[in-house]
């Protein structure tokens, strides 16, 4: 047997992987399935931002192409933690960009915030397959993004739990047998709390989420309900959904995570253990599936799955979501860019939590009424609403403060 042959075909068989925040919560366990499929995959790019140590050490380990921070001031560290390997480095926005156009069949979009827009829209033009969790790309920039990817045949395939478990329910059905879509939600550590007692909750409290692990944006925005909010606008553009086709329920034990109803009355369902690292694998594997560890679950075990509807009035960052939804997304940016600056000032004690929504209201009330009648359709536009809100929520900050 030619052994040669034989490693060369394995190596060309292997997907080359990029992971855009390799350093969080997703990329982190991106990283732990291709460490369990090491023969399937191996890694083009990754890129961080702070953590430096993180990304050298996985750049080393997993024998990275390309790595990049997208902290300037942290190239010197990065070059010198990578000294002697022969991995080419760099730091800033450019540097990410050029990771995410860099030669590879799958790229892991894990980035938080908008700031994971443009390197996405890049990788869009190279790479055939987008694991998609970045759900900011899609709130922003939703017209923009979906048509970048058909013009480039690039195949989104969405990592949130709930929309890939929609993917999969849709697999096999017709657009028109759909009537709605419903995703889930775990509720967040304050699904029973009252109005007044939402007034006194602290950041230690709102990170500590019942059911998932996850990254400290992201695990605010679940106590919100705005992380719920912002996968109803991410499953109208990717399912090709109206408003009133995209609904949500709240689900304490995450093990169902999205309802498929369609015109005959069947429902499909999609259920699994609440650990990303099955909806990740699912982005990683598709059209197959690969071996994880972790278990089918067991319903016998769990005996009772209880549902309720969301309450926008305890969580009113579900209204402003589900109203920008509905004006066709135009204020889109908006919403994102003051959340993602609540949501920071609130990690920083700069304001309440009950402050959160209010900030949003106020700042999409400020610049509702700008721009067209249509979600923007170019990065520069995306940008500038950002900027605005990002402006006009610092200042409304100066004010709750
Ligand atoms: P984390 O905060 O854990 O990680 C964010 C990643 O982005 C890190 O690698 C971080 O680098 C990097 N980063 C931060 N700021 C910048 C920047 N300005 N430019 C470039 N890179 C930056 O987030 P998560 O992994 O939790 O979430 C990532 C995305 O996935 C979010 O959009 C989230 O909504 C979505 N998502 C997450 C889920 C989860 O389970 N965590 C579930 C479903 C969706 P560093 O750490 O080095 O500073």
């Amino acid at each position: 047997m030619n052994t040669e042959n034989t490693q060369s075909n394995q190596t060309s068989a292997m997907k080359r992987v990029t992971i855009l925040g390799a350093t969080g919560s997703v990329g982190q366990n991106t990283l732990d399935l291709i460490r369990r499929n090491s023969a399937a995959y191996q890694i083009a790019s990754l890129t961080g931002n702070q953590n430096i140590t993180q990304l050298a050490k996985d750049a080393i380990e997993f024998k990275a192409d390309f790595v990049a921070t997208a902290d300037d001031k942290r190239y010197e560290d990065l070059k010198a933690a990578l000294a002697g390997t022969g991995i080419d480095c760099g730091a800033g926005r450019t540097a990410i960009i050029e990771a995410a156009s860099r030669n590879a069949d799958i790229c892991m979009a894990a980035i938080v915030g908008v700031a994971g827009l443009e390197p996405t829209l890049k990788a869009l033009e190279t790479t055939p397959v987008i694991g998609l969790a970045n759900k900011e790309c899609l709130v922003t920039a939703g017209s923009l993004f979906m048509t970048k990817a058909r013009e480039h045949g690039a195949h989104i395939i969405p990592v949130d739990s709930e929309h890939s478990g929609a993917f999969q329910c849709l697999l096999a059905e017709c657009p028109n047998n759909i009537k709605a879509v419903t995703l889930t939600a775990s509720g967040g550590p304050f699904r029973s709390h009252s109005l007044k007692e939402l007034g006194q909750v602290t950041k230690q409290q709102a990170l500590k989420h019942p059911n998932w692990e996850m990254g400290s944006k992201i695990t605010i925005d679940s106590a919100t309900l705005m992380n719920k909010g912002l996968e109803l606008i991410e499953a109208s553009h990717l399912f090709h959904l109206k408003a009133e086709q995209v609904n949500m329920l709240i689900h304490p034990q995450s093990v169902v995570h999205c309802l498929v109803s369609c015109k005959d009355g069947s429902t499909l369902a999609q259920l699994s253990a609440p650990d990303m690292r099955v909806p990740i694998s699912y982005s990683l594997a598709w059209p197959e599936r690969m071996q994880t560890p972790i278990e089918p679950i067991d319903l016998a075990k769990i005996a009772h799955l209880t549902f309720e509807p969301g309450d926008e009035v305890r969580f009113p960052c579900l209204r402003l979501a589900r109203e920008v939804l509905e004006s066709h997304n135009i204020a889109g940016p908006v919403l994102n860019a003051a959340n993602e600056v609540a949501v920071e000032a609130f990690l920083n004690d700069h304001c309440t939590f009950m402050a959160i929504p209010d900030i949003i209201d106020a700042a999409l009330d400020k610049l509702s009424g700008i721009g067209s009648n249509h979600d923007p359709q170019d990065l520069n536009a995306v940008l500038h609403l950002d900027q605005q809100a990002r402006y006009l929520a610092f200042d409304l900050l100066k004010l709750t403060a």
